[in-house]
């Protein structure tokens, strides 16, 4: 065992508390009313490495929906289903500086196609160019993708959260007719689409799936524990780099300040982070900041990446 695996074991479950406390600056996501009844106090953190080793602290053990980290892996199955070409059509590489459900710029620019995959827009975008024959298979295909990233065939919809949404997401509906509009969402029926996205968004998870999603991003697209091959390196690469500049919604640049690590935020308040070539991180802390980031899972994660010297940068 690594020193540094040591000072983890011992360190985290302290550094875990001391972050705890700013859940109480933060507030639980409502504007899905289903989401609104997570514990607003909890924070818990898995942490993965290569060798089948994994620490975990805090409330692990809460279950919760992968919302928009899901849409770092409905990227990668595009991608393995359209190529760099077909998806980069439909989806552009910049990151926006708005919000993550904002229509603002699609009339800005031309052609209107979404900025990046990551807003609500390029992630309903990207839901479009998985294949499959009807949204079922669709989503069939994405969950058994998902369930092999996290090492668990049983990961299923929480239906609730996905009923909730779709009764009341109506911003996101009017950005999916929007994009028909724009002639980005060609040849198909928009509630189809949003149909696969808020069920992929309402796919649950606990940390330790989502530190096993991270692992396999950290390692290459290479399951360490499988040792199989599930995702092109060059894909992974994409798909890191979006995390880099835009996984953390309007707090990326910050992020990457403090932390440096490739990561993906959900309103559920779950956090995937991966440490390249090392970790996978898994995050949990219901409370969320201005940005829509979990304010006490970005603070434990600043944490132990400055403990480590674990950026990139
Ligand atoms: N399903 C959520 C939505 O579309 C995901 C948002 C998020 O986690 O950022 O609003």
């Amino acid at each position: 065992m690594s020193a540094e695996w040591n000072e983890l074991q011992t360190q985290l479950p302290v550094w875990l508390e001391a972050s705890r406390q700013r859940a109480a600056s933060g507030k639980v996501a409502a504007y899905i009313p289903e989401l609104a009844n997570a514990p607003a106090d909890a924070l818990g953190m898995t942490i993965c490495d290569g060798h089948q080793q994994a620490l975990t602290a805090g409330d692990c053990g809460l279950q919760f929906t992968l919302q928009s980290i899901s849409k770092v892996f409905t990227l990668l199955l595009a991608l393995m289903d359209q190529g760099e070409e077909g998806v980069f059509a439909k989806v552009g590489m910049e990151p926006t500086g708005d919000n993550f459900n904002s229509m603002l710029k699609l009339e800005l620019v031309d052609p209107g196609i979404p900025f990046n995959p990551l807003i609500n827009a390029g992630a309903i975008a990207v839901s479009s160019l998985i294949h499959g024959a009807t949204p079922a298979e669709k989503i069939n295909r994405i969950a058994a993708f998902f369930q092999e990233l996290a090492g668990d065939a049983a990961l299923k919809i929480n239906e609730a959260v996905y009923l909730s949404e779709t009764k009341t997401a109506h911003r996101n509906r009017s950005l999916a007719y929007f994009l028909k509009a724009n002639g980005v969402l060609e040849d198909v029926d928009v509630e189809e689409v949003l149909e696969v996205y808020f069920k992929h968004c309402s796919i649950e998870v606990n940390c330790m799936h989502l530190a096993r999603m991270a692992l396999v991003l950290a390692f290459d697209g290479a399951d360490p524990v499988s040792g199989r091959q599930l995702v092109p390196r060059r894909y992974v690469q994409i798909a890191k780099t979006f995390m880099i500049t835009c996984g953390m919604y309007n707090e990326s640049g910050a992020f990457a300040i403090r932390a440096g690590l490739p990561a993906k935020s959900g309103v559920s308040g779950g956090i995937l982070a991966l440490v390249p070539g090392k970790y996978g991180i898994g995050v949990i802390g219901p409370a969320l900041n201005s940005k829509g980031n979990s304010t006490a899972g970005v603070h434990l994660l600043e944490t132990v990446s400055n403990a480590f010297d674990w950026s990139l940068f």
